[in-house]
């Protein structure tokens, strides 16, 4: 016990001593004895003042263990300061963060702390506002003189009154380092994967941009999350303008594209759709032909999406188009081939025994055509045969067949009997005959004969060819420019 402590009680007992009658002699050279006289008389109020301050001693000694015991619990740094920057109590995680025995954080400044003057002025100035009745509450990011390792902690402060009576700064240091450690690296990843998400759709989009179909990819709403160039361009729009629109937009009509969206539908539940269509290109009205192929994908983002890929044909159907045309059609006149001609006419001679119904033959060859040949050069022949072509399309009816048989010769099937095609014929021989035609080497006169004959059942195409061949020779011999049946059996 302190002097201090021992006189303390002495001084607040000197008045209940005089209030019990006490006559006490004090002196300056015999005031210890005296005052031992006096103490003896009154021994017993003595011993009971001193055991009172004893207990009180001992309490608050309790008190401050248990203020200890209570701070070393917690384990976060923390810590009683005064006036100054002096630290009266810290418990033992403050200690071992700092590297130091409680005691010696007691005795003097921290060794592990940036005892910078600037930070110290800093950290006093602070303690002075807390002093003053201010709370602090902040996050501090720190690396630490001593290790070099960096510490995030949320730092309070508050005013409060030490044991002593006097005011004192309480301060928790609560670590968040891990967390905040672990957060940082949460966000890092975060950021990788992002980057890495955007990287992946980049890649996709260049890759998409190669390929020359139209490429559409589309949500579980039929919306337009992603085009490539060919989609824009067939548009004739930009990527952008196309993103989020959605299948009733990109439709050329309405139920087209409720259509689309049903098929996509269907897509997304897992259906594959492969199909041709024939349509027109949105940016240009040309005709295009196309395979569209449906399948449901997981996108980047890990969401289900439609992908549509428009692979045009249009080049290829059109050509197959031409082909066709060209396999039927005579290249010189633009007529029906012998091949288009012998295969419709079987159809209509196959139909005639079928459901009844008379079909007339005819066969024409132009008179003396290899002196026009001779005469005028092979092109001249030609732009007779093409003449000739037109003058008959013109006159033949549109339930007839009409066709180029082979060198000057021409063919038709009429419907209806003999007497049918002997007025057809002679129509078609002045149709010819009547108007000379119109050439490089200036109008020619030019004149056919021709024979037909009438579709006997059981017939075949070259039985009833032969047969109106016969009639045309005749017509050959009888002079030319004319037309003939054929000749009675
Ligand atoms: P006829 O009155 O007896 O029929 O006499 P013709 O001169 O017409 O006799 P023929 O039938 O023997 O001659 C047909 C000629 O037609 C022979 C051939 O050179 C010519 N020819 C056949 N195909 C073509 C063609 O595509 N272009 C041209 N310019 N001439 C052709
Ligand atoms: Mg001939
Ligand atoms: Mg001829």
């Amino acid at each position: 016990m302190t002097p201090a402590a021992l006189v303390r009680p002495l001084l607040l007992g000197l008045p209940a001593l005089l209030a019990a009658g006490a006559c006490v002699l004090l002196d300056a050279s015999t005031g210890a004895t005296a005052l031992a006289v006096g103490l003896a008389a009154f021994a017993p109020t003595l011993h009971g003042l001193l055991n009172a301050e004893r207990r009180r001693t001992a309490a608050a000694a309790r008190s401050k263990a248990f203020a200890q015991a209570l701070i070393d619990a917690i384990p976060d740094p923390t810590y009683v300061k005064q006036r100054g920057g002096r630290y009266v109590m810290v418990n033992e995680a403050f200690a071992r963060y700092h590297g130091m025995d409680k005691d010696e954080v007691l005795a003097g400044p921290l060794a592990s702390r940036p005892e910078g003057r600037a930070n110290r002025t800093l950290s006093l100035e602070e303690d002075e506002r807390i002093l003053a009745g201010a709370e602090l509450r902040k996050e501090e990011h720190t690396v630490r003189q001593l290790t070099g390792e960096e510490v995030f902690r949320i730092v309070s402060k508050r005013r409060s009154v030490y044991l002593d009576g006097q005011p004192a700064v309480v301060g928790i240091d609560h670590h968040v380092t891990e967390w905040r450690v672990a957060e940082r690296g949460l966000k890092q990843a975060l950021e990788r994967e992002v980057a890495l998400r955007k990287r992946t759709e980049q890649f996709v989009q260049d890759l998409i941009d190669l390929l020359p179909d139209a490429i559409h990819i589309k949500d579980a709403q039929s919306r337009l999350v992603m085009v490539n160039a060919a989609a824009a361009r067939i548009r004739g729009t930009s990527k952008q303008a196309l993103i989020g629109l959605d299948g009733r937009d990109l439709a050329p009509r309405p139920e087209v594209g409720e259509l689309s969206m049903g098929e996509d539908q269907r897509v997304l539940q897992g259906e594959e759709i492969v199909k041709e269509e024939q349509g027109v290109l949105p940016a240009t009205g040309e005709e295009c032909f196309r395979v569209v192929f449906k399948r449901r994908c997981i996108n980047v983002d890990g969401q289900p999406v439609v992908v549509s890929i428009q692979h045009y044909i249009t080049e290829w159907r059109q050509a197959e188009r031409e082909l066709n045309r060209l396999a039927q059609e005579d290249a010189l006149t633009g007529i029906a081939n012998r091949r288009c001609f012998s295969a419709e006419a079987g159809r209509a001679m196959h139909a005639a025994e079928r459901h009844g119904g008379a079909l007339t033959l005819l066969l024409a060859d132009l008179d003396d055509f290899k002196r026009i040949n001779d005469r005028f050069g092979h092109n001249v022949g030609d732009e007779v045969l093409v003449e000739l072509a037109r003058r008959l399309r013109e006159v033949l009816r549109k339930s007839d067949l009409g066709g180029r048989w082979g060198g000057e010769e021409f063919i038709a099937l009429l419907h209806g009997p003999p007497e049918t095609a002997r007025r057809f014929a002679e129509r078609l021989r002045r149709a010819v005959a009547d108007t000379p035609f119109a050439t490089s080497a200036g109008p020619l006169p030019v004149t056919l004969s021709g024979g037909w004959s009438g579709l006997r059942p059981g017939d075949t195409l070259s039985a009833l060819v032969a047969r109106a061949d016969a009639a045309l020779y005749l017509a050959k011999r009888q002079g030319r420019n004319r037309m003939l049946g054929e000749p009675p059996a």
